[in-house]
């Protein structure tokens, strides 16, 4: 099985904004008292607590304490199940240590299949525009109206999220599980496609065409820059401060929700041409690495990186069509002809030319073509043109995909320079 998101704006009165914070509040002390009671246990008995021992633990902490009793018990059992996947992550070496969580740091909590309810369905909006309103009920904290902008199997949700962002906004989320689409082996792919992921250029693909960031993307960008500088100036906590702090959190997420748009058309647009997918292979601890000298600029590239590698995959994977991560070492500064490293290619070097064989090529088409050489594939001998892919929205995916219009998220209106 694999799950599925589907995440929804919603909208509540200031009393429910209310609660749900207290409620915050209280799951995050719930988290660190879990925390504590187990770091007890391992220096007492030297051992670690099970999932369900740290579910009845909540559940035990619960009923003797009147402040954990606003939570709903499902939900007092789902902040266990979060620590315990933290502490599981971190056994798996995948993660630090869980720590303390601060209070502004936990922003959702969680309900299983009890404790929720959605009724009052409508439709609003004329045309294109057309939607669906629907009431959400969840015990122990109330009503939630939310914009339902695109179908999902309500009959398969195994979980409901509601998640407070930091700009004051509120979204809900509905985890359904879908079976998982069987790996297809017999039939041979036929054509396949190198990505090669940038920062000018937010992708270059092998066979010559490129993604450049779009317009609206490069001005909120810019906008945010604006804001920080704001941001700085004033003091620190200040009323004014917390003002700066939401605009600036706005943006952040105006970003991504562009971004998240612009790569649901791109994953389409690849999946819809070619059987497999070639990225780089970004190992976690390149990451962490790159994250330590970058600038804030930068560092907001590689999260966008991880969403877009996410996305492109799922898009491949819901067609059946194959994704290959090929070792991403050296792969800007080999040469695509000879194999041959020009060690002195530098990020400003916008061209390739291989002092072994004189080959010169766009450097980013080159990387595409070494990734694409990396996973097997022969790429097509006559060299490839570079070209511009034309405005996404243009290319007529609208008209033509109900999946489409399903993957991008249309709450974006409303939200600009917010
Ligand atoms: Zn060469």
């Amino acid at each position: 099985m694999r799950v599925r998101a589907y995440r929804f704006r919603a909208y509540c009165s200031k009393t429910t904004t209310r609660v749900l914070k207290t409620q915050l509040e209280v799951a995050c002390k719930l988290y660190n008292t879990l925390l504590h009671a187990e770091q007890e246990e391992y220096e007492e008995n030297k051992r670690t607590m099970s999932r369900n021992e740290l579910r009845q633990l909540a559940l035990d902490l619960r009923k003797q304490n009147k402040e954990f009793q606003v939570l709903y018990s499902q939900v007092a059992q789902q902040v266990a199940d979060r620590f315990y996947e933290a502490r599981q992550r971190f056994f798996d070496g995948l993660a630090n240590k869980p720590r303390e969580k601060k209070p502004h740091r936990y922003l959702s909590l969680v309900y299983s299949q009890k404790g929720w309810k959605l009724s009052n369905w409508r439709e609003v909006g004329q045309g294109k525009n057309k939607k669906k309103k629907a009431r959400l009920y969840l015990s122990k904290i109330g009503f939630f109206t939310l914009v339902i902008h695109r179908e999902f199997p309500l009959e398969r949700v195994s979980q409901v999220c509601v998640k407070l962002y930091p700009s004051g906004r509120i979204y809900v989320i509905f985890l359904v599980e879908e079976p998982e689409a069987e790996e297809q082996q017999s039939e041979k792919p036929k054509n396949a496609v190198g990505v090669d992921l940038g920062i000018t250029r937010l992708a270059t693909l092998s066979d010559g065409r490129y993604l450049e960031n779009p317009r609206p993307l490069e001005r909120s960008l810019e906008r945010i820059r604006l804001l920080q500088r704001r941001l700085s100036r004033k003091k620190f906590l200040s009323n004014n401060w917390i003002k700066a702090k939401r605009r600036l959190a706005k943006q952040y997420e105006h970003v991504k929700n562009l971004r998240r748009d612009l790569f649901f058309k791109l994953g389409v647009l690849l999946s819809q041409k070619y059987d497999v997918l070639v990225l780089e292979d970004l190992n976690v601890q390149g990451l962490i690495q790159k994250g330590v000298t970058k600038t804030r600029r930068m560092r907001l590239y590689d999260s966008s990186f991880s969403e877009l590698r996410a996305v492109l995959e799922w898009e491949f994977r819901k067609r059946e069509k194959l994704v290959l991560p090929v070792p991403a070492y050296n792969s800007s500064r080999e040469c695509f002809l000879c194999g041959g490293i020009n060690k002195g290619l530098t990020l400003e070097d916008r061209v390739f030319l291989c002092p072994h064989c004189g080959f010169i090529l766009d450097r980013d088409l080159n990387a595409s073509l070494v990734l694409l050489k990396r996973a097997g594939w022969v790429p097509p001998d006559a060299p490839v043109e570079l070209r511009p892919i034309p405005p996404l929205p243009s290319l007529g995916l609208r008209g033509q995909g109900v999946a489409m219009i399903q993957e991008a998220p249309a709450f974006r209106r409303g939200s600009s320079h917010g």
